[in-house]
């Protein structure tokens, strides 16, 4: 590369580097990395990757040239060439951290999960296939990049400690790599290892990426706050969400509180409190249901249920998604994710460790263009909040049916959200196509991660 070419793309410097590598398999890895890498010049790249080059010469014993350096290229399957792609892929995080620039993200997010050819058999126990060098290399970018943007900061000694623990016995454990990233657990010749940087999180949301705001939740009171659309015909739906409730009552160890709307073609009251008669429910709201607030009609007196100053108490809130809908309409499986995602205890309270609100399919822009409900929403409005929220704003509401799920963006800032599963594709909208596409690669993943079937 020379001078004359500064401001070409990093493709091109990339590809200049690649003059010195031959025919190994490795380097056309690298020709598909280079395609990706626009917008940065030459020169930049060149004078980055010679600082970051020299620093880890400085630090690292000579890989190729050491009995350990060979002894840990063969534990690795790694080649002499990984030394070069890391650097340069250390080069563009560093770059990344500096400048604001972001590669495109054209390498799917879940290589062998979106694909279930390269999932094997449906046990959800087989084993899974090892990343692309170029995944595993741009991965390590994206991480570098957080970790530099995060001040370099450790994982916490106990948030260390679940992290093992939930790594321990993940069937995505392969040697004490992740096979749902491709990343290193332990420390290596490169960085600390996954699990020692504060700024990661799990691929599977088994933990959560933490900051600053940590504080740990102890001996934590868990309620539940849900609203009940009793709809005649539609049995088979709220039916099962009353099942669920039943089912998962026993982590619930503060209040439970049931909103029922009322009016035509529901069935009573009394009906919905015969079904849950063996769960100790604290607080009954019931109010008739209008078309135009459905489920915020209980929303305000269901939250003033759970109202608290105990900084160690959570809520989790939702209602029969789904009810209106088709019996084979998307909105069936989606329930079913939501309900089995926010019930994962240790993983919901790890992430709101360092949250105001977790929960699943969290989406980072406004549910409409306007500047209302905040920048981000948790699509199915299912999701936990930390007792935070009643220093805010929380009673304030909109006379629509939208509202509980604007709400959390109401009260909370997206860097306050975590997300348990499947962060959802900007500009996207929730079709049939799109959940088999995107949410179940993602909701497969957190299952296989958990040692339950795929779906
Ligand atoms: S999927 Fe999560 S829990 Fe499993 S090995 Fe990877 S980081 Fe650990």
């Amino acid at each position: 590369m020379s001078d004359s070419r500064s401001g070409s793309s990093i493709g091109a410097g990339l590809l200049s580097l690649l003059e010195n590598f031959g025919e190994h398999s490795t380097s056309r890895q690298l020709y598909a990395l280079a395609n990706h890498l626009d917008g940065i010049s030459v020169e930049t790249f060149r004078k980055t990757f010679s600082a970051v080059r020299k620093r880890l010469k400085s630090t690292l014993p000579n890989i190729a040239g050491s009995a350990a350096g060979r002894q840990w290229l063969a534990e690795h399957h790694a080649s002499y060439l990984d030394y070069d792609v890391h650097t340069a892929l250390l080069s563009l995080a560093i770059l990344q951290a500096d400048s604001g620039w972001t590669a495109p993200d054209s390498e799917p997010r879940a290589i062998g999960f979106r694909n279930k050819q390269c999932c094997g058999p449906k046990s959800g126990h087989a084993p899974q296939p090892r990343k692309s060098l170029v995944s595993r290399a741009y991965k390590l970018s994206q991480a570098t990049a957080r970790h530099l943007a995060d001040d370099s900061a450790s994982t916490p000694p106990d948030a260390l400690e679940f992290r093992e623990s939930e790594c321990q016995d993940c069937p995505l454990n392969v040697d004490r790599e992740c096979r749902g990233c491709g990343c290193l657990l332990d420390p290596n010749w490169l960085n600390q290892g996954k699990l020692r940087w504060r700024s990661e999180a799990c691929p599977a949301g088994r933990w959560a990426r933490h900051n600053d705001t940590r504080r740990p939740l102890i001996n934590p009171t868990r309620n539940l706050i849900f609203h009940v659309y009793p709809l005649k015909g539609a049995e088979w739906n709220w039916h099962w969400h009353l099942e669920q409730i039943t089912n998962y009552a026993p982590l619930f160890n503060g209040k439970i509180c049931i909103g029922i709307g009322t009016g035509p073609n529901l069935a009573s009251p009394d009906v919905v409190q015969s079904r849950l008669a063996g769960v100790p429910v604290s607080d009954w709201v019931i109010k008739p249901n209008t078309k135009q607030m459905a489920e915020t009609s209980t929303f305000v007196d269901l939250l003033r249920c759970v109202k608290t100053d105990d900084p160690n108490a959570i809520t989790f809130r939702f209602h029969t998604k789904g009810v209106t809908h088709r019996r084979d309409g998307v909105e069936q499986p989606w329930a079913r994710m939501l309900w089995e995602t926010n019930m994962d205890i240790s993983s919901v309270q790890d992430a709101l460790e360092s949250h105001v609100v977790a929960g699943a399919m969290l989406s980072r822009e406004p549910l409409v263009k306007r500047n209302r409900g905040g920048d981000f929403f948790y699509a199915g409005s299912a999701y936990w909040f930390r007792s935070d929220v009643f220093q805010r704003q929380w009673d304030t509401y909109e006379k629509n049916r939208w509202w509980v799920e604007y709400w959390p963006g109401a009260v909370a800032s997206q860097r306050e959200a975590a997300c348990l599963c499947h962060d959802f594709v900007e500009g996207s909208v929730l079709s049939k196509e799109y959940f088999e596409k995107e949410v179940m690669a993602d909701w497969n993943m957190w299952r296989i991660a958990r040692g339950l079937p795929v779906q």
